[in-house]
This record gives C-alpha cells, sequence and structure tokens, in this order.
C-alpha cells in the first residue's frame, strides 16, 4: 500500500517537472531499493504461549484472541527462524 502511494506520488511529481533530467531518475531508482530493504523487514506479532505456531500480520488478528501471554513484534524473518507459519486467518 505504501508502495503504491509512494510510486503515485513519483508519478505526480515527474509529471510537473517536465525537464528531463537524468540524475533525477537515477536518484528514483536509488530510493526504490531502499524500499525493497524496508519490505524485507516486515513486522508480524506472534504469542508466545505453548501451542501457538503461527505469525500475524496484525495484533488484533482473531487468531491471537485466545494468547495466554504477551503478544511479540517481531521481523518476519524472525518469525520464519523460529518455525512459525503464516496464520491462515489474516494471511
Ligand atoms: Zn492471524
Amino acid at each position: 500500500m505504501k508502495t503504491i502511494l509512494f510510486t503515485s506520488i513519483c508519478l505526480i511529481l515527474f509529471s510537473f517537472t517536465s525537464m528531463p533530467r537524468g540524475a533525477e531518475i537515477n536518484k528514483e531508482s536509488t530510493s526504490h531499493s531502499h524500499y525493497n530493504e524496508a519490505r524485507k523487514q516486515t513486522i508480524v506479532y506472534i504469542c508466545t504461549g505453548p501451542g501457538s505456531y503461527a505469525y500475524h500480520s496484525h495484533a488484533r488478528c482473531s487468531g491471537l484472541n485466545n494468547c495466554s501471554t504477551q503478544i511479540y513484534s517481531i521481523y518476519l524473518s524472525d518469525a520464519i527462524n523460529r518455525r512459525r507459519s503464516a496464520c491462515q486467518r489474516c494471511y
């Protein structure tokens, strides 16, 4: 969602700047790769209680309702390292 917004802002900015400038285009592609880097660091939510096996895209998922312990927000890559699988309800 953020990426779509970001791209549309770029498109609007580009349509206003009539002069073609190579430097500007290079700058844009750099910021795009930065965005991809940020998306790898997606935050997910996990319950640490016994029997919890999934990670959730948001903390208010119904799958977390039965969580008896604290809900932690961790990186998606960490959740995968902990052998968590994507929640069936919010993914
Ligand atoms: Zn969920």
